[in-house]
């Protein structure tokens, strides 16, 4: 060979950057070269007693095999191997691991006889690395629920993962290539225009909320990161985008309004005020129901536990005070019915409920509360106790008379006076009747209450009926005489029991309230549709305030003056029910002192 070339060869030999063993034969060390030093951190001294043919850590680590192939005389690619320098008992320089991927192949001379065999090292640690941190970022993207998509600046997809195919539903092979567009609802499309605009200034876009669209047509509530991708240069390229559905928190965040709209509409309705008490700084905090439960206005009075207190009525006011003080104290619910009184000197009842909240030591910080106007209940409770009382009196007073005259009855039963005995039975059975007036219209309310009072129809002569009416009314009274003015001849349908009830009410009301006065008109007037029919007394008359409540259950007038005349106050009620039954209409006209009309109306023609 040329000296020359030689000189070229040993340059090159020296020079490359690829670590270079070259053995003799029987597996001795004949030369190596810089970068061999440099890989190694060894010196030629180091490897000159060294035989790789007798390298035992060889044969551990399954190379040997591929060695002696190579001293054969075949060219052999190593698998790539990680050389741990504390493992590497022989070569001692190397201080951190480093990935080498080797390569053997045998040197001929003319004859083809093998000389040398040179093995190569290539230092091969970054390229290993880098995919490494490739592939571990591309599991992380494939592993990520979360949709991470990634596109160029002309909006094309590029890339898309299994968080992505999930969420919306095209396989990577149906999207990549197509225009994110494909993901937009129409009327959102100019919002990608922004967005690339963005991205190209390389602006990043953070947790955006929006609506995309599913590959079968639903909208899904998204939030979107946008990141721009840059090239080397630092120009930007592309863009990553991690969407993440926000549909079920969209959902429940909904779903919390709506029910706490739910809530606000069942409070409003239900005139429930809501109170909230921080104990530790004395702030009360009242809804708006809480104002008008109090009758206070929201400007003028400031919220305090002291300010609320001197609303509460005195005589409940320390019962209250206690019953906080033992909530509280024990960590129990507070509950409690008291009298306020409001600026306006008006007593309401109200009913307040509360919980208590505590901190983290069990301390009571909070009590949270629910308040409510219970007046017109109290009021409900107090008639029907009324009602009690005077239904209890009412029944006592024929009971008792039945009992006396049962006694006399049996005490003159054994004599032969006869008067006397007829006399007491006559009593006894109009006791009786009262009584059974009294549980019948007990029953007929409670079947009005319940919806169960029916009517049962026929058709009869009105004209006979009132004087027949009229007729067993007079026979009852010797104080008072009931005269008809006008009773046309007319065909009626509807309950003739019922409506018997109606003016045999009427007519023993218009007797009742005019002890002072004799007559009682009675009236029918017919009109194309209708018949009206009237009972007109001369005696205490109704107030006009008191006229429209007398059809209530239970209303009876209570003027001091009034006080003395029997009766439940259902009368006038099972009254108007009936009639409002048969469609028709009941009023009263009346003045005070003078006395009073009570009309009923019914239609002619009855279903
Ligand atoms: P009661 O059993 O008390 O008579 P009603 O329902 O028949 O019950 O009447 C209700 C109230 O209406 C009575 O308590 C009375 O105050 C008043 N009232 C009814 N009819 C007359 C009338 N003809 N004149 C004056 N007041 C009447």
């Amino acid at each position: 060979m040329h000296d020359d070339q030689l000189l070229l060869f040993q340059t090159i030999f020296e020079q490359t950057p690829v670590s270079t063993q070259i053995f003799t034969p029987d597996g001795e060390t004949a030369l190596v070269n810089t970068a061999w030093e440099e890989l190694w951190n060894a010196k030629f001294e180091h490897v000159k007693s060294y035989n790789i043919l007798k390298d035992k850590q060889l044969v551990k680590t399954g190379s040997m095999p591929f060695i002696k192939r190579a001293f054969k005389g075949e060219v052999v690619h190593l698998p790539t191997i990680k050389y741990d320098p504390s493992q590497t008992v022989n070569i001692k320089g190397m201080v951190t691991y480093r990935w080498l991927q080797a390569n053997m192949y045998p040197i001929r001379n003319a004859g083809g006889v093998i000389t040398h065999i040179v093995l190569q090292h290539e230092d091969v640690t970054d390229r290993i690395e880098a995919d490494e941190q490739i592939r571990r970022l591309a599991a992380l993207v494939e592993s990520s629920d979360d949709a991470i998509i990634s596109k160029n600046l002309n909006g094309v997809i590029t890339s898309w993962n299994e968080g992505a195919a999930k969420l919306y539903g095209y396989s990577t092979e149906e999207i990549i290539g197509k225009h994110i567009i494909t993901l937009i609802p129409s009327e959102l499309h100019s919002e990608e225009n922004e967005i690339l605009a963005k991205l190209r200034e390389g602006e990043r876009i953070k947790h955006f909320e929006t609506v995309r669209i599913h590959k079968n047509g639903k909208r899904i509530h998204v939030s979107l990161t946008i990141s721009p991708i840059k090239d080397g240069q630092g120009a930007v390229i592309g863009a990553s985008k991690i969407a993440r559905d926000i549909t079920a928190e969209k959902k429940a965040a909904e779903a919390l309004k709506e029910s706490e709209e739910r809530l606000r509409i069942a409070l409003e309705a239900g005139e429930i005020g809501v109170w909230d008490w921080e104990i530790a700084n004395n702030k009360l905090t009242w809804t708006d129901n809480v104002y008008t439960i109090h009758d206070v206005s929201k400007n003028d009075f400031q919220v305090t536990y002291e300010n609320f207190s001197k609303l509460i009525h005195p005589s409940d006011k320390e019962d209250a005070r206690e019953k906080i003080m033992t909530s509280l104290k024990n960590k129990t619910p507070f509950q409690a019915e008291f009298r306020i009184i409001t600026p306006k000197g008006e007593t309401r009842w109200v009913s307040t409920r509360a919980s208590v909240t505590l901190d983290d030591k069990g301390n009571p910080i909070r009590m949270l509360g629910a308040t409510s106007n219970i007046t017109r209940q109290k009021q409900l409770d107090q008639e029907k106790s009324d009602f009690l009382s005077m239904a209890s009196h009412e029944l006592k007073t024929p009971l008792t008379s039945m009992k006396m005259f049962i006694e006399l009855l049996n005490k003159h039963i054994s004599r032969t006076d006869l008067e006397k005995p007829k006399y007491f039975v006559k009593r006894i059975i109009d006791q009786a009747d009262r009584l059974t007036e009294l549980t019948n219209d007990l029953l007929d309310v409670s079947r009005i209450e319940t919806g169960k009072l029916r009517l049962n129809k026929e058709k009869f002569d009105l004209r006979l009926f009132i004087e027949d009416t009229v007729e067993s009314i007079q026979t009852s009274t010797d104080d008072h005489t009931i005269h008809i003015k006008n009773n046309p001849s007319i065909t009626l349908y509807a309950d003739r029991y019922r409506l018997y009830q109606v003016l045999v009410n009427l007519l023993t009301n218009a007797i009742k309230y005019s002890p002072k006065s004799k007559d009682i008109i009675v009236t029918v007037k017919k009109t194309k549709r209708h018949v009206t029919v009237s009972v007109q007394d001369f005696g205490i008359g109704i107030k006009k305030d008191q006229q429209k409540k007398i059809f209530d259950r239970l209303y009876q007038v209570t003027d001091p003056e009034e006080k003395t005349y029997p009766g439940l106050g259902l009368g006038l009620f099972i009254t108007k029910e009936i009639i409002t039954r048969h469609q028709g209409d009941i009023w009263v006209e009346s003045t005070k002192g003078q006395g009073s009309a009570f009309y009923f109306s019914l239609p002619l023609k009855q279903h």
